[in-house]
């Protein structure tokens, strides 16, 4: 049995705690937020491997875990179908999955208020200090603390979190209070809005009390606005009252004159329907998009994982799938050749490779938006004078938030010298199944 430090205690953190605490370790989880975490993040897309995590943490796979959706539809302008796909998923809550993790691990591990400031190892352990002067031995740390992680910065502080150029708009509106249009056509689907240089997905979740019943849903969206890193940027990043939050701006300060134009914008570009969910939408918030790429993800005995690790675009909707995976390989490996400088390289060896890949992937499903904003994006040519992208609405439709790990998909994107949509992609009206 080891002594193991998971730095971080979001998703990320606790599913490698959970998987670690299961195969017999000592887990410590130090998360330096004093409440509860509960409220964070909105919807999450499920995949497979996360299915398969969550019973390794103790979960039963019978645990419900939101709501089924069976369809995928482009809803054009004028609030008509004009594409449609057979495929199934799950979609889940941040606020679900955290529940379920965090009450499947001790209560006297989870340690809050611990907001970790340095990381020393040796060649026999690490120490791990708290800005209140705590400190905590090991065997082996795992940093699980987010894009902005404490421990990737000391130890790797090369790696550049990158704007992306755009930013999404975020929310979730009640099922009670859509019209019968918007329920009878978009709510029970995975719907996609494709209006100019940008894009709109959404899709239910349950409601309070992880409620899924009819009635007491609720609609997630998630709408991908250019916003250039001059002025845009920071005025959306503002606050009413002039505070600029450049690192992350708190749902509750999105200033109402931004969401008042958010509103009315919806009401120009995109389909009737999703119009009505923004304007019901109580309080929307937004996100910057971020690419974050690291070259290596161990450090003789600490560990990098989860977004502190690799930070993909959502379009590739397996941010906490991928976690998941990190956490599984990370336990398997030290299970194999123990908590030590050799089982982490293990891990880096499985792992290395995968997340630079899904970066990649979620970059090309985003050189769309940049290419509008006329924003280089890395690896694909996008944005740059001569090569700009084609989007095609099926394939947009097909590729976002898919696990290429179950099921291979053709690449989305061709570059070409013109910007603009595939007229002929949104036309027809087609039914295929990858479910
Ligand atoms: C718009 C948007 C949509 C998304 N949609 C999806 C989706 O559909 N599906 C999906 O799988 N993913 C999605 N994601 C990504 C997903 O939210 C993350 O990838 C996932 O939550 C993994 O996060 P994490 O646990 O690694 O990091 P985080 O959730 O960022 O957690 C880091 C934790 O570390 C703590 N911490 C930080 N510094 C310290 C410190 N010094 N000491 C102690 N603790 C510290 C923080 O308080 C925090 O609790 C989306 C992201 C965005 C922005």
């Amino acid at each position: 049995m080891a002594k193991i430090l998971v730095i971080g205690g979001s998703l990320g953190g606790l599913l490698a705690a959970n998987m670690l605490w299961r195969a017999g370790h000592e887990v410590k989880v130090l998360e330096k937020a004093v409440n509860s975490l509960d409220g964070r993040g909105a919807g999450i897309v499920t995949h497979r491997p996360l299915v398969v995590a969550l019973a390794r943490c103790g979960i039963a796979p019978n645990v419900p875990l939101g709501v089924v959706v069976r369809k995928r539809v482009v809803v054009a302008r004028d609030g008509s179908i004009a594409q449609q796909a057979s495929v199934t998923q799950v979609l889940t809550s941040w606020s679900r999955l955290y529940a379920l993790l965090l009450a499947a691990f001790p209560p006297a591990n989870y340690v809050q208020g611990a907001s970790v400031l340095a990381v020393h190892q040796s060649p026999h352990g690490v120490t791990v200090v708290c800005e209140d002067g705590r400190t905590f031995e090991a065997d082996v740390a795992v940093a699980s603390d987010g894009i902005r992680s404490l421990v990737r910065n000391a130890l790797a502080p090369e790696v550049a979190v990158e704007y992306a150029g755009y930013v999404a708009w975020r929310g979730v509106c009640d099922e009670s209070v859509l019209s019968k249009l918007t329920l009878d056509t978009v709510f029970d689907t995975f719907g996609f809005g494709l209006p100019s240089g940008e894009q709109l997905i959404g899709y239910p979740v349950a409601g309070a009390g992880n409620a899924v019943a009819r009635g007491q849903r609720r609609y997630n969206f998630v709408w991908y606005r250019p916003a250039a890193n001059d002025g845009a940027l920071h005025a959306l990043m503002t606050d009413a009252d002039g505070q600029h939050y450049p690192l992350g701006l708190p749902p509750n300060k999105v200033a109402w004159q931004q969401v008042a134009a958010a509103r009315q914008a919806a009401r120009q570009l995109l389909a009737p329907q999703f119009a009505e969910i923004l304007e019901k939408t109580a309080q929307p918030f937004l996100q910057p998009i971020y690419d974050c790429a690291s070259q290596r993800i161990v450090f003789d005995r600490i560990a990098l994982m989860g977004d502190a690790s690799f930070v993909a675009r959502p379009h590739v909707g397996m941010g906490v799938t991928k976690a998941a995976e990190d956490a599984m390989a990370l336990t398997d490996c030290i299970a194999q050749y123990g908590a030590n400088a050799q089982g982490l390289q293990a891990y880096q060896q499985l792992r290395l490779l995968p997340g630079q890949r899904v970066v990649d992937r979620a970059r090309a499903l985003g050189a769309y938006m940049q290419a509008t904003a006329g924003i280089a994006s890395p690896g694909t040519g996008a944005g740059s004078p001569a090569a700009v992208v084609v989007r095609n609405a099926r394939d947009v439709m097909m590729q976002t938030a898919v696990d290429l790990s179950e099921q291979q998909i053709s690449p989305s994107f061709q570059t070409t010298g013109d910007i603009h949509d595939d007229p002929a992609s949104t036309s027809s009206s087609t039914s295929s199944s990858i479910a």
